[in-house]
């Protein structure tokens, strides 16, 4: 079975919001998110059985959904996909407001407010049929919705960005490696490799 076909089964991004049994604002990063009816208008959302969201939105029945925009900044997504409420505040003050209680980011495309209708459990996710009890238009409306495919290229073309400016200058001449806190660039012209007592000159990058 080759996996890179299910990744080709792309779907959107966005942040949930819910509130733990302690009254703290919770919330992660989502990709599994469906409109089945729109009259009366329900979602299905997933979510992996380990999330702190997904253990307190099966006690408490509610959750938001924050569509995320084409150019939100990466820093949310990674605040979100891989920090865990149990330990972190994702809610940043004044990136937020509340709709019935729960947090949605100020700068999304859209937000939804959820009711939990059915909870169906697979082996690692709830999935969640949630009847949709208010739907408005975020501040950044007119953006273009993330969409995964796009968020994993963006990720790709970051990683290759910083595998760029990345590259070890090495000495030609005895292979020692540039490590210092310093960049390279930096060092005075008559710094000398530490190692064979060489120039900067005969340094070049890998
Ligand atoms: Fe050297």
């Amino acid at each position: 079975m080759d996996m890179q076909a299910l990744f080709k089964i792309s779907h959107g991004v966005y942040i949930t919001g819910a509130i733990d049994t302690a009254g703290r604002l919770i919330g992660s990063c989502v990709d599994s998110v469906m409109v089945t009816e729109v009259a009366p208008p329900q979602v299905l959302v997933s979510l992996s059985k380990e999330s702190y969201t997904c253990q307190n939105v099966l006690k408490t029945h509610e959750l938001t959904l924050s569509v995320l925009a084409q150019n939100v900044p990466n820093e949310v997504i990674t605040r979100f996909g891989t920090m865990s409420s149990r330990t972190a505040d994702k809610w940043v003050p004044d990136s937020y407001h509340l709709v019935s209680g729960l947090p949605v980011l100020n700068d999304s495309v859209a937000t939804l407010f959820l009711t939990v209708l059915k909870a169906i459990e697979t082996e690692h996710h709830h999935i969640f049929l949630c009847r949709v009890v208010q739907a408005q238009m975020g501040s950044n409306r007119t953006a273009v919705p993330l969409i995964y495919a796009d968020y994993q290229q963006q990720k790709k073309e970051n990683k290759m960005m910083e595998q760029t400016t990345n590259k070890k200058w090495v000495c030609t001449v005895c292979g020692y490696v540039y490590d210092g806190d310093v960049p390279f660039e930096d060092l005075p012209e008559d710094w000398v490799c530490p190692l064979c007592g060489e120039p900067k000159s005969v340094f070049v990058q890998e």
